[in-house]
């Protein structure tokens, strides 16, 4: 079940980022070229068989020091995996990633009452530049994140259910709606967590020996939304930097975007955060960050339903496979209807 899980998961986040890229690179969001060029040098990409062989870093700290951040990600998950398989005695090792990962969030918080300074400042200068073309840059950006992360959310996960689920998606998207309302006004795939848990397993009728394994797994592994966002982002960036990406590049940005939202908690904001491990991956410059960030609050909590909703569509097939699913339950409009009055009492 786990095996199934995590390949259904990271398969439906490739699939996301892909799709985001290839929409970016055709309809072109960011007018070419907007920051002058000596704001900003290219590196040279590095040929595509590389790519895979430098994924396993022969120095993590020389990778760390270097700002190389698949390698990190990768050395990052074999060392969790590690210390979990060591269990007891490693509990000390986990403690202390923890506690530092606590202090690094609350240095994040520090800095981010800087933020709106900052994208005053860059968006002024911006505007400086190009004149009002900067909003009308931003508004196309805003747009295609918006329209892709619907698609994924409505048409992806709707064939999903019900091409290998072989059950309606409009059932599965009516009970699904205090999950989105949830995911929407709080931002945060972990605080939808357990409503979640309750629309799959009293509304959706999805045994809770699947559900309780593989929602809270889905609430931090898979991000299909905040890879859709980083991957018009990176292509966003790019082109308003004036640099060309590569197929190489396009391919470190899958690997990184995938990775990365396997790494990232489900929490508000935090696709910017891990954005900035797949630009600095690929060489962009990572302040382009604070060009979208003004805009990010009400994409993030669309992003933040698409989230919730590929870990619950991943649920129901995995729970059909396993034989925890109850169809009976799913097709009764008011299974667990009385859920909808619970947050008041
Ligand atoms: N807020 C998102 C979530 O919790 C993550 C992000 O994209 O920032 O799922």
């Amino acid at each position: 079940m786990g095996g199934k899980t995590v390949l259904l998961y990271l398969m439906t986040t490739a699939i996301a980022v892909s799709v985001a890229l290839t929409a970016a690179v055709w309809l072109e969001p960011g007018s070419p070229g907007q920051f002058e060029a000596t704001t900003f040098a290219p590196k040279e990409a590095p040929p595509l068989t590389s790519t895979f062989i430098n994924l396993v870093p022969k120095n993590p700290i020389e990778a760390m020091a270097s700002g190389n951040m698949l390698q990190v990600i990768v050395f990052a998950l074999l060392f969790g995996i590690a210390i979990a398989m060591t269990g007891e005695r490693a509990k000390p090792v986990s403690q202390l990633f923890v506690a530092v990962n606590e202090v690094i969030m609350r240095l994040v918080t520090i800095l981010m009452h800087l933020a709106p300074i900052g994208v005053f400042a860059l968006i002024g200068k911006l505007t400086i530049n190009t004149g009002l073309d900067a909003f009308a840059n931003l508004g196309r950006y805003f747009a295609l994140v918006l329209i892709l992360l619907l698609v994924h959310g409505i048409l992806i996960y709707g064939t999903m259910v019900r091409m290998l689920g072989g059950v309606s998606p409009w059932m599965f998207f009516k009970k699904m709606r205090p999950v989105h309302l949830f995911a929407l006004s709080t931002a945060s795939s972990s605080a939808t967590l357990p409503v979640t848990m309750e629309v799959a397993t009293r509304r959706l009728g999805i045994k809770s020996t699947t559900a309780s394994f593989t929602l809270p797994l889905g609430a931090t592994i898979n991000m299909d939304g905040t890879a859709i966002m980083q991957g018009v982002a990176t292509v966003f960036i790019a082109q308003i930097y004036g640099a060309d990406l590569h197929m190489s590049q396009y391919l470190m940005i899958i690997l990184t975007a995938t990775l990365a939202s396997v790494g990232a908690a489900g929490v508000p904001g935090v696709g910017l955060i891990t954005l900035a491990m797949v630009l600095q991956q690929v060489n962009l410059p990572t302040e382009g960050i604070g060009i979208i960030l003004g805009i990010d609050r009400i994409l993030d909590m669309v992003r933040t339903a698409v989230n919730v909703t590929g870990d619950a569509a991943v649920t129901l097939l995995v729970a059909r496979s396993e034989g925890d699913f109850d169809e009976q339950v799913f097709s009764d409009p008011d299974a667990g209807h009385q859920f909808e009055t619970l947050p008041e009492t």
